[in-house]
């Protein structure tokens, strides 16, 4: 499952592997680990 979402104006994708349970983000540099995610979210 791919899911494109958009934090602060930043495009990001979720992606999610149902196999395995595993989620993962992508961003405009590259993949993302959920602090990252967060890191984007909380940065004001
Ligand atoms: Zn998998």
């Amino acid at each position: 499952m791919v899911i494109d979402i958009q934090i602060k104006g930043e495009p990001v994708t979720m992606l999610s592997c149902s196999n395995c349970d595993r989620r993962w983000w992508q961003g405009l540099e590259g993949s993302l680990t959920l602090d990252a995610v967060l890191g984007i979210a909380a940065d004001t």
